[in-house]
């Protein structure tokens, strides 16, 4: 089986965001049980702990971090733009090797925000735009979603014909 799907770990059921928790989705485990999509989580790939500071991205976008015009900041202070690129990088390299199409990311996150992620200034406040592996893999070819976007009708085109009919007749995603 060649999986299509590639899905946030958090959106899975494990506990890998910064603070610790999990952002489960009943669709992502689905889809992950079933062996239609397999998870990354660029953070841990890039080597960070668990929990870790919070990260933003500062002063400009995920596109003008690739250029090399913008960074990614923790709290405190530290520039961890490296270790955020790196974790692009792994996760585009696992999303190759498994002829991935499609990726479903949870949203808000430095990494793998697809409609938006937090303003930079440490305040809570967002404002559209991608994390920097949703970047990464939107200009590889790959179609990204954010988790808000996580629905059997759009998760549909992704699958195996043999799981079709069963997740469309599977009510608890609804
Ligand atoms: Fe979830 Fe992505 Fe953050 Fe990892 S980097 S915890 S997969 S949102």
């Amino acid at each position: 089986k060649i999986a299509l799907i590639l899905i946030s770990s958090c959106l899975a059921g494990f506990e890998v965001r910064y603070d610790g928790s999990a952002a489960t989705n009943k669709l992502a485990v689905w889809l992950v049980t079933h062996g239609q999509a397999i998870t990354t989580c660029p953070e841990i790939m890039a080597g960070f702990d668990i929990p870790r500071s919070p990260a933003e991205i500062v002063n400009g976008t995920a596109s003008d971090v690739l250029d090399n015009k913008a960074i990614v900041q923790e709290i405190n202070g530290k520039n961890v733009t490296d270790k955020y690129r790196l974790g692009a990088d792994l996760v585009l390299k696992i999303a190759k090797e498994n002829h991935v199409t499609a990726a479903f990311l949870k949203d808000g996150s430095p990494s793998c925000g697809n409609c938006s992620v937090y303003d930079g200034t440490f305040t809570g406040q967002k404002i559209s735009g991608r994390g920097i592996t949703a970047e990464v893999l939107k200009k590889n070819g790959i179609k990204t979603f954010s988790d808000n976007e996580l629905s059997v009708e759009n998760v549909l085109p992704f699958v195996d014909d043999v799981v079709k009919e069963s997740l469309l007749n599977i009510t608890i995603f609804n």
